[in-house]
């Protein structure tokens, strides 16, 4: 059964030659479609978008009662796989311990320990839970267990509910490798990458991911982290970085050298770093985590001079136990508008089609792409920022 939605004040195609043509940039960023409507075959392809009044007919017609739709949201940057609870670091950070990334054995501890029913139930649930946000792709890392059978075990849990996975064995150099950091690498890069990829090169991990940051001493050093990311891919994974979270280091022009698809946090860029991006536009998306600089209380880095010079910039979640344990991108968008000095066009931009594109995808609103939308209880996107902490946007169900 094809089915027909209308009753759409306001549609986001990301597809600026589908716009109506506003004048408005925003909205020519955005493809924006007034009065729109969609036909969505019973496969659940987009088989028409357009303007209502010119809808074709359909098996089944769905008003939608005067809402926004927009492209659901493409999580680019999460770490669910995780068991434990550190609310109270959190608190302990909010009055003044600062954050090294040392917390993170906590969740490694908690993690080993859980059953598989546990992990599954506890990822099961964060993903539905942003799913009653609005976000219909999600990117998942391991990165909590560390150990080769431990880090199998959470991507395995993690292809379960998604096909956008990352092996992030090199998270952190687990406590019982603290004194044999070039022993940890090795195991990275010697038998758990070669399990990772055992039966294909992505029947398991789509990408490697590494926590390059000087400024940690539980991280990797960009020669460490050049290692993993060339063996991850001679491998034939894609390539994240996280990139210049803490302090000024080699993360970012590390991605962009090796042609990472993203490099993520972006918070502590020099000019060099900014001219890397630029160049590498494209290819290696900046993608901005303002949840973790929220909660961390730390500098956020500076979108709008990114924009400026041409960078291609996501938005994501980094959901995780630590450092932001939000899931939330309606609140990243937030952040973004309030705190980056991003435009609501450029935020929602940032969260569905640049974050897709760093996962490989394409996310625009057009014949032949999967619907995976969601809807705004208001007539306009511009309400995701307007109504900060308002739960109005949900994934659509068909
Ligand atoms: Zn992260």
């Amino acid at each position: 059964m094809s089915l027909l939605l209308t009753g759409i004040t306001e549609l986001t195609t990301n597809d600026p030659a589908r716009g109506d043509g506003a004048a408005d940039p925003g909205d020519a960023l955005l493809g924006i479609v007034r009065d729109a409507a969609l036909v969505v075959s019973a496969d659940g392809e987009i088989e028409w978008v357009g303007p209502a009044a010119q809808a074709p007919d359909a098996d089944d017609h769905r008003h939608l009662g005067g809402r926004a739709v927009i492209p659901g949201f493409v999580d680019s940057h999460t770490h669910l796989v995780f068991a434990g609870d550190r609310s109270a670091e959190f608190a302990a950070r909010m009055t003044g311990t600062p954050y090294d990334g040392g917390g993170i054995a906590v969740s490694v501890a908690a993690t080993r320990a859980a059953s598989d029913d546990d992990l599954r139930a506890r990822v099961a649930a964060r993903v539905a839970e942003m799913r009653a946000q609005g976000t219909t792709t999600v990117e998942i890392k391991s990165g909590y267990g560390l150990t080769l059978d431990d880090e199998l075990r959470s991507l395995r849990i993690a292809r379960e509910l998604t096909p956008h996975t990352t092996f992030l064995g090199a998270h952190v150099v687990p406590g019982e490798y603290a004194t044999q950091r070039a022993a940890y690498v090795d195991l990275v890069t010697g038998p758990m990458l070669d399990a990772v990829v055992a039966d294909g090169p992505t029947s398991l991990a789509e990408s490697i991911d590494v926590f390059c940051e000087p400024h940690s001493t539980h991280a990797f050093d960009g020669d460490e982290s050049r290692t993993i990311l060339e063996a991850g891919r001679a491998a034939g994974l894609a390539l994240r970085v996280h990139g210049n979270q803490l302090g000024h280091g080699p993360g970012v022009r590390l991605a962009c050298e090796l042609g990472a698809r993203s490099v993520d946090h972006c918070t502590y860029l020099r000019d060099a770093d900014v001219d890397a991006l630029v160049a590498a536009r494209g290819t290696t998306v900046a993608t901005l985590l303002p949840g973790v600089e929220f909660s961390t209380r730390s500098p956020y880095p500076d979108a709008r001079a990114l924009i400026d010079a041409g960078v291609d910039v996501a938005l994501a979640s980094d959901c995780n136990p630590g450092t932001c344990y939000s899931s939330s991108i309606p609140f990243a968008i937030a952040l973004a508008v309030r705190e980056m000095g991003m435009t609501p066009a450029e935020a929602l931009h940032a969260a569905t089609a640049v974050s897709a594109r760093s996962l490989g995808l394409d996310r625009r609103v057009a014949p032949g792409q999967p619907a995976e939308l969601a809807v705004i209880d208001a007539p306009s996107h511009l309400h995701l920022a307007y109504r900060a902490g308002v739960p109005i946007v949900r994934a659509l169900d068909l």
